[in-house]
């Protein structure tokens, strides 16, 4: 493939753009060389700037459930501008957004409307700790919840539970009213909350982890997440800023029957565009500004622009639900992958939850971190520039779940399964 004008571009990029990205996860740091810039996209392919054609399976980290420019997202879009670009005041839209939120999810009664994960999760903390007058927060090693400075914290080297900075930046006073725990581990969270419950305002965990490779909660980790919660009087923040509307319409916790107190939404939510929010019960959510007295707001939050191509894809998805067929369509690919490796002798294992997919290059399938870690993530960069040299693009990380579209087809899969046994032909 020629890529002649993506690295122009990148390269002038580079000078312009710290790393020439504008966010680290897509700069392809995990697989080498570099990343393609790209022009246009249509239902489930996407366009370079050299007009070569790709078979997407990361829909821009997730919100592209729908596939690209669906007629009814862009027509809606298209209606919304020809209105009004930005208002900074209320809009019949947000109420169109909220409730149609407030519906899909039992455990949310109340929403606030934001304009990406990270401040979806950074206003929850917020809001946890102002409700319930504590300090630490609990989180798992893996899960990725944004760029919030609290939660870019690693577990600390001795058996102390208290976090130490992920990232220059990060004040070590920020980094210890963290609490990092494993994930899948019940004695661990009952070790912690033993020790320091009285302090800990919420734990916040993803419900099927997609920021370490797709990553399955157990029934026993999930229930002891909600009694200890419970028990302590501690907040459980759902961060389904990927699962939501995903895994299935109600998120994560009407796929597990998880009931937090409060949930964190992004990516599908703007179906491509940047909105989030977080939501849970009423005597929570009223404690916010200007109902409560917990501070947050957004000049651009519940922008009608944003809010219209959610409320265009959520419909859809209500209305026509893809779920059962995005299911079957995740499985074949699941199938095919893990039977074309084994033809070639390669160790596998992956992991699934509807159409969130990892293919680790693992023999034992992870749980958590540690063993996540063990895959061998030169073989994946490997086969991520093999696909991507078939046609296929796929994530630029082991650790990050690939995402089927409803646009997809199951000709597409058997495309893309033939892709991948020419590709584990030259693994081996
Ligand atoms: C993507 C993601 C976030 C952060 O969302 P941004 O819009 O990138 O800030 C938070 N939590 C989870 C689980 C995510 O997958």
């Amino acid at each position: 493939m020629n890529r002649t004008q993506s690295q122009q571009i990148f390269a002038r990029a580079k000078e312009l753009i710290p790393g020439g990205v504008n966010s680290p996860a897509r700069a392809f740091g995990a697989v080498g060389g570099e990343p393609i810039v790209f022009d246009r996209a249509t239902g489930p392919y996407l366009f370079d700037v050299d007009g070569n054609r790709y078979l997407d399976y990361i829909g821009s980290w997730g919100p592209m459930i729908l596939g690209h420019q669906h007629p009814a997202v862009l027509a809606a879009v298209r209606e919304a501008i020809e209105r009004a670009f930005s208002f900074g005041a209320p809009t019949p839209g947000e109420n169109q957004l909220a409730e149609l939120i407030v519906e899909a999810v039992p455990s949310i009664e109340m929403v606030r409307l934001v304009s990406s994960g990270t401040e979806a999760t950074m206003s929850a903390l917020r809001l946890a700790r102002g409700f319930t007058g504590r300090d630490r927060i609990v989180k798992f090693a893996g899960n990725y919840h944004g760029h919030v400075d609290s939660l870019l914290v690693a577990a600390g080297s001795s058996a102390a539970t208290l976090g130490v900075p992920n990232s220059p930046g990060v004040t070590a006073g920020t980094a210890q009213d963290t609490i990092v725990c494993r994930y899948n581990d019940p004695t661990d969270l009952e070790r912690t909350f033993a020790a320091e419950g009285s302090q800990i305002a919420a734990v916040i965990f993803e419900p099927v982890v997609g920021n370490m490779g797709c990553v399955v909660p157990t029934p026993e980790f999930l229930a002891a997440l909600r009694n200890l919660t419970r028990q302590h009087g501690a907040l459980l923040i759902c961060d389904e800023v990927m699962t939501g509307f995903r895994v299935a319409y109600g998120g994560a916790q009407s796929l597990l029957g998880i009931e937090p107190d409060l949930t964190t939404l992004g990516k599908i939510i703007g179906g491509g565009m940047p909105v989030g929010a977080y939501g849970g019960r009423r005597e929570i959510m009223q404690h916010i500004l200007p109902a409560g007295k917990v501070f947050q707001a957004g000049t651009l939050s519940g922008n009608p622009v944003a809010t219209a191509a959610g409320i265009a894809t959520l419909r859809e998805l209500r209305d026509r639900p893809p779920y059962a067929r995005l299911e079957e369509l995740s499985a074949r690919l699941e199938l095919g992958l893990v039977q074309s490796a084994r033809e070639a002798g390669i160790a596998c294992t992956t992991t699934r939850v509807g159409s969130m997919l990892t293919l680790f290059f693992s023999a034992t399938r992870p749980t958590d971190w540690t063993t996540a870690s063990q895959s061998d993530t030169s073989r994946y960069a490997r086969y991520f520039w093999a696909m991507l040299d078939r046609g296929i693009y796929l994530p630029c990380s082991q650790y990050e779940a690939l995402f089927v579209s409803a646009a997809h087809t199951p000709e597409l899969i058997d495309e893309t399964i033939a892709a991948a046994k020419e590709s584990f032909a030259k693994l081996s």
